[in-house]
């Protein structure tokens, strides 16, 4: 397939990236997940300008503007002809000799830019049924509202949920739940949707603000604040978003059943709605 570098669209084995990338060694960089469903990219818009606010928080000057970028992923998503897939785009602050401060204007270091898409079909079966988590302690910077290349606290807790044969490790901070190592997390008590604040603590979810406009719209209670491990033992309902995962429902936490080991009513109604608006996207 081909891939994008910078402003133009390249066969794979055409690129090569500098040893001394940014990213490659301080994860200098942001980087962003799109989702195609029929073809079409989902959300795309508020991807790209959350890849410039995650940009801007570091200080990294893309260079491109944001309409161009647009066009470039979509122009890629037409000629590898993705159907059901996702793409992966990140920025790197580029190649410089190696010291931790950024290079000088003068040294003429450009942003390094890339893009490659992915085919994955929708995981059915899985929201279907349901997922397994276990938690773990947020052990990561307190900037995570940046979608930055920084990920080693969610690779580790991911492995760790990994090992315990399960899909998500949720996260908490003495006990206070943040979010998952690659979702943002859910609970539902009493007919309410329930999650953390979306502050410095966590990654404000595109998946996340797509389900605040469908609660609002439907009548559904959402409510953003705190809460404990403990209330996500004793949840009605867990589940958790994401651009790959959607709303992906959580029947048992710490081996744990949540409510009566099945995805939960609420739950149901999140995931119908989301599926609604997939739908829609694809048929415009
Ligand atoms: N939180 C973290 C730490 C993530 O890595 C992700 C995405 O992969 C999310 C939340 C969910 O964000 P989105 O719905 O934009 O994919």
């Amino acid at each position: 397939g081909k891939i994008i570098l910078g402003d133009q669209i390249l066969d794979r084995p055409d690129v090569h990236i500098d040893l001394e990338d940014r990213g490659y060694q301080f994860g200098d960089g942001v980087y962003e997940v799109i989702r195609v469903y029929g073809g079409k990219l989902f959300t795309m818009k508020e991807h790209i300008d959350r890849l410039f606010a995650s940009a801007k928080k570091i200080k990294l000057d893309i260079s491109m503007a944001p309409e161009q970028m647009q066009k470039l992923v979509e122009d890629l998503v037409k000629e590898n002809k993705v159907d059901f897939g996702s793409v992966y785009m990140q920025v790197t602050r580029g190649a410089a000799p190696r010291t931790h401060m950024f290079p000088k204007p003068a040294s003429n270091t450009k942003a390094v830019f890339t893009a490659y898409t992915n085919v994955v079909p929708r995981p059915a079966s899985q929201l279907e049924n349901g997922v397994e988590a276990i938690t773990a302690e947020d052990i990561r910077w307190l900037r995570c509202d940046i979608k930055s290349l920084n990920l080693l606290p969610n690779v580790l807790a991911k492995q760790e949920a990994a090992d315990a044969g399960c899909f998500e490790a949720i996260l908490h901070r003495s006990g206070i739940v943040t979010e998952g190592s690659s979702s943002n997390a859910y609970i539902v008590k009493n007919g309410e949707v329930i999650t953390h604040p979306a502050d410095h603590l966590i990654l404000n979810g595109i998946t996340r603000q797509v389900l605040v406009k469908l609660c609002k719209e439907n009548g559904i209670p959402f409510v953003e604040k705190e809460f404990e491990l403990k209330d996500l033992q004793n949840a009605d309902e867990v589940f958790i978003t994401s651009t790959t995962s959607e709303v992906m429902p959580v029947i048992k936490v710490d081996g744990k059943t949540v409510g009566d080991g099945t995805p939960g009513k609420i739950t149901r109604k999140l995931q119908e709605l989301f599926e609604a608006k997939i739908n829609r996207e694809i048929m415009v």
